[in-house]
């Protein structure tokens, strides 16, 4: 057994101080012995349930996962983490390390290939730098996980789970707020990690709604609503939509107006009824 938070058994299982980061890869490992215990045991896993990871690293919460379910699957991109994985995760039996891209994989037959018809949850430290295409992707991909469990930059993570509606409320909060219940559990400090990334983290859970929260008449075109609404926070929503849609701005304001909206309204306090509703009287538009 490794003590895989433990700095210098990390650097000498990396093969020395010759190893480099990669801040592309979001490479920021976590040293907190109580971290990944924590996230293990809040993703609800059983030795009836399969658990997804997606980046490895060296294995440090693979490890608590692997204790917690019946079997694991975790994606690792960077090929130089394979040799030291094989070491690391000798004792887990019950893992399996796909050397992929999380984002290129068709995640429904692997989920079927290597779980059957476990139930399967998602536990994992994300990529920061992909952490809103994971979330989407996996929200998307069909499969119905129980549970999402992530880290991930502390500011994504109250942008997830704020209310739509609310000030903090962006594009992905709208749009995770679709699929799933999002929750925060707990921060986590920037020391914690090696090397330590420059902002803090936090853990955060999303559970899968059965169905859609709202009903709307094209999903697409729904999503590309919420993205043209906030991707010019500082201007009306008005102003916003007419961009990002190529819609003439008297459309939208009569859109708006038989919602009973004003035209100086913000993308901010829409709730995600209201994105529902404007996205079905611009259909077709
Ligand atoms: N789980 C480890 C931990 O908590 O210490 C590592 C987490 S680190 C934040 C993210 C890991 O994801 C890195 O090991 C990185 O190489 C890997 N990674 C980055 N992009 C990936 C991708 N597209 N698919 C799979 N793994 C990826």
């Amino acid at each position: 057994m490794y003590q895989l938070t433990d700095t210098a058994t990390i650097k000498r299982l990396l093969g020395g101080q010759d190893f480099r980061f990669s801040k592309a890869l979001g490479q920021n490992f976590l040293i907190d012995p109580a971290v990944c215990p924590a996230m293990a045991k809040q993703a609800g896993l059983s030795n009836d349930t399969g658990a997804l990871e997606i980046g490895a690293g060296i294995g440090v919460l693979t490890v608590e996962l692997a204790k917690e379910a019946k079997k694991v699957v975790t994606f690792e991109i960077d090929d130089r983490l394979l040799p030291v994985l094989a070491r690391t995760l000798a004792d887990c039996p019950n893992t399996t390390v796909l050397h992929q891209d999380i984002l290129k994989t068709d995640l429904p037959s692997l989920v079927r290939e290597n779980f059957g018809e476990m139930p399967v949850s998602v536990c994992a430290n994300l990529p920061y730098y992909i952490t809103s295409p994971i979330l989407m992707f996996l929200l998307e991909s069909g499969v119905s996980f129980q549970t999402i469990t992530v880290m991930v930059q502390k500011e994504a993570a109250e942008r997830i789970c704020a209310p739509v509606g609310s000030r903090n409320a962006g594009a992905l909060t709208a749009a995770v707020d679709y699929r799933a219940e999002a929750e925060l559990l707990f921060e986590v400090k920037r020391t914690s990690f090696l090397p330590p990334p420059k902002v803090d983290s936090a853990v955060i859970r999303l559970t899968p709604r059965q169905k859609p929260k709202v009903q709307v008449k094209n999903e697409a075109f729904f999503f590309r609503v919420i993205k043209s609404a906030f991707a010019q926070r500082r201007k009306t929503a008005l102003n916003s939509l007419s961009a990002g849609l190529a819609l003439p701005k008297e459309t939208i304001a009569s859109a708006l107006e038989s919602m009973g909206l004003p035209p100086t309204v913000r993308a901010e306090t829409f709730t995600l009824e209201q994105f529902a509703s404007l996205a079905d009287h611009l259909t077709g538009q």
